[in-house]
């Protein structure tokens, strides 16, 4: 796992890399995402 500045993470639960952002629910610098696939909900750039 690199180490922060990945904007545009895969789904974890299908791959997909086609998401919408979430911003009432991003929270300081976290980017909650959902997929447009599944509707996964995950963050962009997940804490160490
Ligand atoms: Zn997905």
């Amino acid at each position: 796992m690199l180490n922060g500045g990945i904007l545009n993470r895969a789904c974890p639960q299908c791959d997909s890399r086609r998401h919408k952002p979430l911003e009432p629910y991003s929270v300081d610098r976290w980017h909650v995402v959902e997929c447009a696939d599944c509707g996964f909900v995950y963050l962009q750039d997940p804490p160490d």
